[in-house]
């Protein structure tokens, strides 16, 4: 290569910059990652099903070109090489329900400002990440923060796990999601409507910022009256109806936050993909989820979090006695073990963000388990189950050849002992290399808030 002399380099470089500032600004685009070989002692190719032997998978341009058996470190020449031999490499992990953008512990440091909550919200994607979950769905921010934060990370400015967002909440007017905020709190304006037409005009006007899901509330959370097994539904049949004919005129799905029996039946019907917690699902709800091939995300991990505070959360604005929500816990906290004995397609969220560990994940599939779900098939709900549900089954949560390389390292098999999801060995998303035995302990005792 001729080398240029400086002070040409330096008029080039005018030059450059006198004709760019006049161009439209470009989106950076992340460099390629390094093609890579990765040597697994142990693979799991698609939770639920055997653990295997020795594999060797080639990671090129973000996907998995291909899985060869045995430990092959010339498959590459010249390719880095990363070494689990003495390891399990596993799917990353998905979590179909968190808030990047809500803080349950809404003080004054991370709520009062646009740019202050943008800030958290990176960071905890970041620390996201390195936990091993490599993709989230966002069920709703108010702000359009997590659009903002998604793009950073598709656009390799930011690290953090792919994002799926569902912008602001729908809800009718004074429902849960569009309650007038607190004092601290920044005033975002709820995308509530009533009535068919307003409805269309709030997914619509959620899509033209930017959503790549709605998410619908159909009845109180599981800490209000509006929240008990027989609470009436928040939406009108043809609310429901009209969002998700909108949403799907725009090839989006639907998320519907559900409790009460009636609600989650009205979900159901109206055509959501999933129903969000779900809690007080019944016989006729189990046919239709079945009939409609829509997914349960039941959020165990925020009912342990609510239960294990009680005296916190008992009275708000409702009133409700501490037995009356440890009632609504307990029935929570067994869904997972309820719907996987019914059949009922399984996926799975935590209802988590920054006010949490981010080991939420890890822990929601440590409560499947506790609730009797067997290891296998609540690791599957966390990627296979949680991919399909997204319908993205064909490039993410099985290691198979052509999917996008977003996989996971742990010290044990993870489908015999779900506890070896709470320390990551080794974090790729895209084919690039995001932390290997450094991945830090992002874990406090007890999933407890992070701050
Ligand atoms: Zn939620």
């Amino acid at each position: 290569m001729t080398r240029l002399p400086h002070r040409m380099v330096a008029a080039c470089l005018l030059l450059v910059a006198a004709t760019t500032s006049l161009a439209q600004p470009t989106p950076p685009v992340p460099e390629p990652a390094a093609p890579t070989v990765i040597l697994a002692g142990h693979l799991i190719v698609e939770p639920g099903e055997p653990t295997r032997g020795p594999h060797t998978l080639q990671v090129r341009d973000g996907r998995i070109e291909k899985v060869v058996p045995g430990l092959r470190r010339d498959l590459i020449p010249g390719a880095r090489i990363v070494d689990l031999s003495d390891a399990y490499v596993l799917p990353g992990l998905i979590d179909a329900h968190m808030h990047l953008a809500i803080d349950m512990q809404a003080d004054t440091t991370t709520s009062t400002s646009e740019a202050r909550l943008a800030l958290s919200t990176a960071a905890y994607a970041r620390r996201l990440l390195r936990a091993g979950v490599t993709t989230v769905r966002d069920v709703g921010d108010n702000g359009g923060t997590v659009y903002a934060v998604r793009d950073a990370i598709n656009q390799g400015l930011i690290e953090g796990p792919r994002i799926l967002a569902a912008g602001r909440v729908v809800s009718r007017t004074g429902g849960h999601g569009a309650k007038r905020a607190s004092a601290i709190e920044l005033p975002f304006v709820p995308a509530s409507c009533d009535g068919t037409e307003s409805c269309r005009r709030v997914v619509r006007e959620n899509i033209e910022a930017g959503a790549d899901w709605i998410k619908i509330t159909v009845s109180g959370s599981g800490r209000e009256a509006g929240g008990r097994p027989e609470a009436l539904p928040n939406l009108f049949d043809e609310e429901a109806e009209s969002a998700i004919a909108a949403a799907r005129q725009a090839a989006r799905s639907v998320a519907a936050h559900a409790h009460s029996t009636a609600a989650i039946n009205l979900a159901l019907r109206a055509g959501a993909r999933t129903i969000e917690h779900g809690t007080y699902f019944d016989d006729a709800s189990v046919a239709l989820f079945k009939r409609k091939q829509a997914y349960l995300v039941p959020t165990a991990f925020v009912a342990d979090y609510v239960g294990s505070r009680l005296d916190m959360f008992a009275g708000g604005r409702d009133g409700r006695s501490q037995d009356d929500l440890r009632q609504w816990v307990e029935a929570a906290k067994a869904g997972p073990g309820r719907a996987w004995r019914a059949g009922v397609p399984l996926a799975l969220g935590t209802d988590g963000g920054p006010s949490f560990d981010v080991t939420a994940t890890a822990r929601e599939v440590a409560l499947y388990v506790a609730s009797g779900v067997p290891a296998p098939a609540a690791l599957r709900a966390a990627t296979a189950g949680n991919a399909d549900a997204l319908a993205m089954g064909d490039a993410l949560g099985r290691l198979r050849d052509g999917a996008w390389a977003d996989i996971i390292a742990v010290s044990g098999d993870p489908q015999a002992d779900v506890a070896h999801l709470l320390r990551m060995r080794m974090v790729m998303k895209d084919g690039r290399l995001v932390c290997l035995d450094d991945c830090g302990d992002a874990a406090s005792p007890a999933g407890e808030p992070a701050k």
